[in-house]
């Protein structure tokens, strides 16, 4: 029963569909049933955070719609639906969703692409309701509701996300503060010249930040909150961003006997511990890489296509530098290896850093540039070792 089974793609994010691309390269025919918990419109979400910059609310950057996507991709695409079980020795997942209810669907194949929870901070206060998580298009346009005719935002994380929307804000005409634990912006990504850069940068087009403090709460004034901050500071603001992290969804796999770890444990051929579950994207750790990042993901759908059509293939991650979209700092980075031994070695002028992270024998394992040195980027990557050497 189960190998004339449809196979069956859980999400569709950049992961699920650029999977489907991919396997029709090599497969137009096989079943494919992709699900997904929101309305599976296809749309890039590293755009999310450049909406006021490139002019485009949520409509406009909207891709195609679930039903197009179904005919682009010979697949059938139901939308508005969860999985919450998986019975892996029937090859049976449990779904729910309006109107049907629970359903029962058997897979061939089952590939998990459901991607990242956002961290919810548990705040006092009564203004909940004005914080808004931006990790889908769906959140984006409530967002983007929530934010119309308003003028002030808060956001509360001052990482790659924080500081994006922080620099695109600022250029749709809004006051901004930013509000965060550490006391330098990016601090898991970039080096600390590169993260100063990026922060007076941002200072300069009016951000306002507020950092080595976090918001303890939250209460509603009016239409708008009162933040207050544990260093005693009071922030007004009509809407609150919270962009304090992602933890990759790992249930219900764990409970199915998945391993997981920081996510769900795959191999290099994105292969989980259970027969027939893959994973990739957001929610897979590869080969003990989590990296929430397009270039990831891409190399992985390219991969998996290969070996759900028979010719097992497993993915070789090359150098992918990240670039963080904050237009008032251009901004690459390739962070060394979280275990490699070595030093910063730093030329800084201004916004213009350039930093090279050197082992002792002077190999350069990762670099980060911003400012006018942000063109070295592809120089630079031609002289880092690959993720996979
Ligand atoms: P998602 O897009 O989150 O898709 C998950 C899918 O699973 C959705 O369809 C969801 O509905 C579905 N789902 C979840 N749970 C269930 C369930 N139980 N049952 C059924 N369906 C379920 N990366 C870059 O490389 N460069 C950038 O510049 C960049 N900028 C970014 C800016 C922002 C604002 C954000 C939030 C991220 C950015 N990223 C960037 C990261 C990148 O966008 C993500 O790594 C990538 O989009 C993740 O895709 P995904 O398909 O794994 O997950």
């Amino acid at each position: 029963m189960a190998d004339q089974a449809p196979i069956v793609v859980v999400g569709t994010g950049l992961a699920g569909y650029s999977l489907l691309r991919e396997l029709r390269k090599h497969d137009p025919d096989t079943p494919v049933v992709m699900l997904t918990a929101d309305d599976g419109t296809s749309y890039s979400k590293p755009m999310l955070s450049t909406g006021f910059t490139k002019n485009k609310d949520a409509d406009g950057l909207a891709q195609a719609s679930a039903e197009n996507m179904a005919v682009q991709l010979n697949a059938e695409i139901r939308t508005h639906v969860r999985v919450v079980s998986i019975e892996a020795d029937r090859h049976e997942l449990v779904v729910t969703g309006e109107p049907a209810g629970e359903q029962r669907l058997v897979y061939s194949k089952l590939v998990l692409a459901w991607g990242a929870e956002p961290v919810h901070l548990n705040l006092a206060g009564d203004g909940q309701d004005r914080v808004y998580s931006i990790n889908d298009l769906m959140d984006y346009r409530a967002f983007r509701k929530a934010v119309d005719g308003a003028r002030r935002v808060a956001i509360m994380g001052a990482g790659l996300i924080g500081c994006e929307f922080a620099n695109d804000l600022r250029n749709g005409g809004y006051e901004v503060d930013v509000i965060a634990p550490d006391h330098r912006v990016m601090p898991g990504l970039l080096p600390e010249a590169a993260a100063a850069a990026v922060r007076s940068e941002l200072s300069a087009l009016g951000v306002g930040f507020h950092l080595g403090t976090v918001v303890e709460r939250v209460d509603a004034v009016g239409d708008g909150v009162n933040l207050t901050l544990a260093s005693g500071e009071q922030i007004a603001a009509d809407v609150v961003i919270s962009a304090v992290g992602l933890r990759p969804r790992t249930e219900p796999a764990e409970e199915a006997g998945v391993q997981t770890n920081r996510a769900i444990v795959v191999n290099r051929a994105l292969e989980t511990s259970v027969p027939d579950i893959y994973a990739l994207g957001d929610c897979a750790e590869v080969d003990g890489h989590v990296l929430m990042y397009v270039l990831p993901l891409m190399a992985c759908a390219r991969a998996l296509a290969k070996t759900l059509v028979g010719e097992r293939t497993e993915v070789r991650y090359g150098v992918m530098p990240v670039m963080v979209k904050t237009p008032c700092c251009p901004t690459a980075v390739y962070p060394p290896p979280a275990d490699a031994e070595g030093q910063w070695q730093v030329e800084s002028e201004g916004r213009d850093v350039r930093a090279e992270f050197r082992s002792p024998v002077g190999e350069t394992l990762g670099f980060a540039v911003t400012g006018d040195y942000a063109v070295e980027k592809q120089a630079l990557a031609r002289k880092v070792p690959a993720i996979h050497s």
